[in-house]
């Protein structure tokens, strides 16, 4: 199955995003980018790929155990960034130091359980929270820059969550991925 592993913004600090993309979505050329769903909005700690049944388990004991080992931390939502003209995205601020920590022991007990991260790990960890998805031929600086100047509110990260991502049959146009938890541990309290 399809897994990554993730932390989840409050529905509170959803509703605020939402709020501002709801003027992104105003924006000229806004209709032609594939919008993600609000519901499955979450920054992404490590994305594991294709995992085998097998190890799942294994993998879930180990996430647990890296959970406990950071304590929770403040985070917040701010600005906006873009990969090239592919992925708008919203910023973190914060505790970022402690978000990449966690980042790097989700990445090791999903190596240590045999379930990568193979393809992100030599990437760096760039924490996002993905908006939009284009194709190249719309250009996102326009969206990045109504993204300034947004500053959410902050709240406490005190737990992670192991995600299934069922994508889209192929060739489904504007077709979204469904993303299921599966597994939620906290964090040392
Ligand atoms: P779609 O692939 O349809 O655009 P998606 O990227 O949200 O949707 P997945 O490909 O299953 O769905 O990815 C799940 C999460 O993992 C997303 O946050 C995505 O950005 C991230 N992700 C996917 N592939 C990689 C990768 N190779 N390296 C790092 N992160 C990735
Ligand atoms: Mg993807």
């Amino acid at each position: 199955m399809r897994l990554f592993v993730a932390v989840l913004p409050p529905e509170r600090v959803v509703a605020e995003l939402d709020g501002r993309v709801d003027d992104l979505k105003r924006l000229p050329d806004a209709g032609a980018l594939r919008w993600t769903e609000r519901a499955g909005w979450h920054l992404t700690l490590a994305f594991l790929g294709e995992v085998d049944d097998a190890v799942v388990a294994d993998l879930g004991a180990r996430l647990g155990r890296a959970a406990w080992r950071t304590a929770p931390f403040a985070l917040a939502l701010r600005g906006g960034g873009r990969f090239g003209d592919r992925a708008l995205w919203a910023g973190v601020a914060g505790e970022a130091a402690a978000l990449r920590l966690l980042a790097e022991r989700v990445s090791a007990a999903g190596r240590r359980a045999g379930a990568g991260p193979g393809v992100d790990a030599g990437r760096g960890f760039h924490p996002h929270l993905t908006l939009a998805r284009g194709r190249g031929e719309v250009g996102l600086r326009p969206f990045v820059e109504g993204l300034g100047g947004f500053s959410g509110a902050e709240w406490e990260v005190g737990e992670l969550v192991l995600v299934r991502s069922h994508l889209p049959r192929a060739g489904l146009q504007g077709a979204r991925p469904r993303y299921e938890p599966l597994s939620t541990w906290p964090l040392r309290t």
